[in-house]
């Protein structure tokens, strides 16, 4: 899950980390309230989850009032690379002597978390780390050892800083790896961190992804989440709603099943009979008829799946639950979609019944239904 820079500003400004103050605003009437509060001039930044922001048009900086009310106008009325700009953060211009660029990352190779330093911030870090990668400090953290003193005073050294500004990039630090272990972060930067005119540090960006496997313990986040579902699809939104492990993929042949490795299992049968996958869509065990009608109404409804392979272990789960679901799906949608269902187990014979009643092709042999599912696709 990636938070808005307004929401990571937010977070840094709890841990001590300076920003630029800042007004939230959805509408370009708010505008001159906005002016009033932080002054002139001031930067008008699109609330948007893309990079570059700055290249393409989503930094403006505003010295009069009338202006800012036209950038405003302007920018929520636009896009930034195909993103709706539907909020725009206002903050106080800062004056920048340099830009320097500080993030905390996982390095999952060495399993340590690295922190990454540069006196080139500001503009692409790919751009520099592949140009002049000297230019990038890099130290490593044992996650068992933590964040120490030596760390930072090896990170200011190695940039260069002594003195208040080494104790000010220090606290900076310390702040963001508390951030990284409090919100179980995969990354944290700031991009630009502006050393000012007079000597203060200030984050002028921020940018904060969070694990989505450790959601479940944010559920301050979960919420944010769910009110404004970012970068995820429609479908995304539903499946992460019931628990499903839902991973989209760019084939026409939908599977679901029970259970990860069954899953996968199927996904192998399809690619080896020559289909391609377009889901990998886990229910999980002891899936009810209602789970069972949510997650085949995910695949039912994407226009770009040909045809469905289910492929259902009843252990916990009951076959005839499954089947009900599976034919509530199919009326609800209308959907005239081929389906290829093997299920096999508890209450097998209760679920076939069901399945035969309502016209649908059921199979005990998963290679079997693999295939058909694979022809129908191609047709
Ligand atoms: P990004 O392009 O999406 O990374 O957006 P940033 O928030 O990093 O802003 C891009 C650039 O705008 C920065 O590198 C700065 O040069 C400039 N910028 C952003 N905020 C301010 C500010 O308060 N004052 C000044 N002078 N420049 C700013
Ligand atoms: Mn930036």
């Amino acid at each position: 899950m990636r938070l808005y820079e307004f929401e990571g500003k937010e977070i840094f400004s709890r841990y001590g980390i300076r920003i630029p103050r800042g007004v939230v605003i959805s509408s370009p009437e708010e505008i001159s309230e906005a002016i009033k509060k932080i002054g002139l001039p001031a930067i008008l930044k699109a609330q948007v989850l893309v990079g570059g922001r700055g290249k393409a048009g989503g930094i403006r900086i505003a010295n009069s009032a009338d202006e800012a009310s036209g950038i405003a106008r302007e920018m929520l009325s636009s896009e930034i690379r195909g993103v709706r700009v539907r909020r725009l953060l206002v903050e106080e211009a800062v004056k920048i002597a340099r830009e320097i660029y500080l993030s905390i990352t996982i390095d999952r190779g060495a399993r340590k978390y690295v922190i990454l330093g540069s006196l080139e911030g500001g503009i692409d870090i790919e751009e520099i780390a592949a140009r002049k990668p000297e230019s990038i400090v890099r130290i490593y953290i044992d996650p068992l050892i933590g964040l120490r003193n030596y760390h930072v005073r090896a990170l200011s050294n190695s940039m260069g800083f002594s003195g208040e500004l080494a104790s000010k990039l220090g606290s900076i630090v310390i702040g963001l790896y508390r951030i990284m272990i409090d919100y179980d972060a995969d990354l944290v930067e700031i991009n630009p961190l502006a050393l000012t005119e007079n000597h203060d540090l200030v984050a002028l960006d921020a940018k904060i992804t969070i694990d989505d496997n450790a959601l479940y313990r944010h559920p301050d986040l979960a919420s944010l989440l769910e009110k404004d579902p970012r970068d995820m699809d429609e479908d995304e939104v539903v499946a992460r709603k019931h628990g499903f492990s839902y991973v989209k993929l760019d084939g026409d042949i939908g599977i679901m099943g029970n259970g990860a490795g069954l899953t996968m299992a199927s996904m192998d049968l399809v690619k080896l009979y020559g289909g391609k996958p377009a889901s990998f869509l886990d229910i999980g065990g002891g899936a009810s008829r209602e789970r069972v009608k949510a997650a085949l109404g995910i695949l039912l409804k994407r226009r770009d799946i040909k045809s469905i392979f289910i492929n259902i272990y009843g252990g916990i789960t009951r076959c005839d639950e499954v089947a009900m679901g599976i034919v509530e799906a199919m009326k609800e949608a209308g959907s005239d979609k081929k389906i290829f269902v093997r299920l096999v187990g508890t209450r097998e014979e209760e679920g076939r019944k069901i399945l035969v009643e309502n016209g649908i092709k059921y199979f005990t042999d998963d290679s079997e239904a693999a295939i058909e599912a694979v022809r129908a696709s191609s047709r």
